[in-house]
């Protein structure tokens, strides 16, 4: 899809420029050793654009040495100051990063002052040659967006195209736009929408694509990359972040993987694909198991979301670490990658729906620990939708449909959500866990 051009520093975003493939530091942006550790792994790895948390005006002379040390290294990948509520973090932080993130919508609850404050954003940006991403997640729609459009992907794709008419009439267009859900086929949708809305209006600005709150492992990287997938075969998307709770370099080769394959630099190893109906037998043969568990998602993940099929069997071989041949089908790993692939694309649940953010600068207790924890304690409750999220400002705003939340505070302390209501607060994180178990159980029992 055509789009206009955005400048990140050295960096083009849209048309004709590569897919930009980007990550977010998970360090206190306060803690510049351990940001600055982080941001150089994550360029040794090809992170591109590298994102760090920006929660006060506190952390704007962090941002700033963080960004000159690594420059000072010769390190020159641009850097985007993630912001959340703030309009006055991000204008003091603008002229010091490549981009700011900012949701406009919560500026202010009043709409006319948030738009104030989001003209006054844009001169700044204008100034300074930084950019803007303008970030919609569906869990944290305003109540206004939600009473006009409801709580839809076409009401993400709205409250987007509200903003982007403002960058228009004041002549900004180093503008990127994201609509995340962890809802793969909501996102999608989203996304859809708003490429046909800015299509019919003649001016369509760069994309930045994600499925947020994908959890880890398999299933974290079996989701995005149908969620993601699905769009770049559309042409739709020309920065992605692939989002898991891990070591955040870890997300850095599968983003690859979906630069490179829709770029055209990179192919699948399916063999042979027949397909009876809505039924697709596809016979493969790969170099490794992630190539494989990535090739399947990004084959499968839009015919799936889409509905063209119902089914998917996936036969034939992977290399071991060795370089050995192993069945598909005799190690068990064509059902399993079929039973996720199905669960991602939100086509059959065989087992709980794990929402979890990556964690950021604002999470203050062990995230990645915490959701394994729940993950071991919950595999047995089907047809639940379970999240863990990394803090208490924006987790619960921004967990969207989970029936249950865990939600760490910091200082061992964690706060137990049923849908949007607190049903336990400030237990301690040793009996957390059994908490939930006991809470979901009794109330599947009701
Ligand atoms: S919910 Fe997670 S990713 Fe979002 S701000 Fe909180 S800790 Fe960071």
């Amino acid at each position: 899809m055509k789009t206009i051009q955005a400048k990140v520093g050295k960096l083009t975003i849209g048309s004709g420029s590569p897919i930009v493939v980007q990550t977010m530091c998970n360090t206190h942006t306060g803690d510049i050793e351990a940001t600055l550790e982080q941001s150089r792994r994550m360029h040794g790895a090809g992170a591109e654009i590298i994102r760090i948390t920006c929660p006060g005006l506190q952390d704007v002379p962090h941002l700033k040495e963080i960004r000159e040390r690594l420059r000072a290294e010769g390190i020159d990948t641009p850097l985007v100051a993630d912001i959340h509520f703030s309009s006055e973090t991000a204008i003091a932080v603008a002229p010091f990063v490549e981009k700011v993130r900012i949701n406009p919508g919560n500026f202010h609850k009043d709409h006319e002052e948030a738009r104030r404050q989001f003209a006054r954003l844009v001169q700044v940006c204008k100034e300074h040659g930084t950019a803007i991403r303008i970030g919609i997640n569906h869990g944290s729609l305003g109540e206004r967006i939600v009473s006009l459009w409801g709580n839809t992907p076409e009401a993400m794709a709205k409250a987007a195209m509200e903003w982007l008419d403002m960058c228009e009439e004041a002549s900004f267009y180093n503008v990127v736009v994201s609509l995340k859900s962890s809802n793969t086929v909501v996102m999608v949708q989203a996304y859809r929408a708003l490429a046909a809305m800015m299509q019919e209006k003649g001016r369509v600005f760069p994309l930045h694509v994600g499925v947020t709150e994908a959890g880890n492992g398999d299933s974290g990287r079996i989701k995005s990359c149908v969620g993601i997938s699905a769009l770049l075969q559309e042409g739709i998307g020309n920065t992605i972040r692939v989002s898991l709770t891990e070591d955040p370099v870890n997300e850095i080769p599968v983003a690859r993987y979906l630069a490179d394959r829709y770029d055209g630099k990179l192919f699948s190893s399916m063999t042979a694909l027949s397909i009876e109906g809505r039924r697709a037998v596809a016979t493969y043969d790969s170099p490794s198991r992630e190539k494989l568990l990535l090739d399947v998602s990004c084959d499968f993940g839009k015919r799936l979301l889409d509905r063209d099929l119902d089914e998917v069997q996936i036969r034939g071989f992977y290399r071991d670490e060795k370089g050995e041949p192993v069945s598909i089908e005799s190690s068990g790993l064509g059902e399993y990658l079929s039973d996720e692939l199905m669960q991602a694309a939100r086509r059959r649940f065989y087992k709980p729906e794990y929402i979890a953010c990556p964690g950021c600068g604002r999470t203050m207790y062990d995230l990645q620990g915490a959701f394994e924890a729940v993950k071991a304690r919950t595999s047995h409750l089907k047809d639940t939708v379970i999240a863990v999220m990394g803090c208490i400002v924006n987790g619960p705003g921004e967990m969207a449909d989970a029936d249950w939340g865990y939600v760490g505070e910091g200082g061992h302390k964690v706060t137990i959500y049923k849908g949007k209501t607190a049903l336990l607060r400030h237990i301690t994180d040793t009996e957390a866990v059994d908490r939930l178990v006991e809470l979901i159980e009794s109330s599947n029992a009701e």
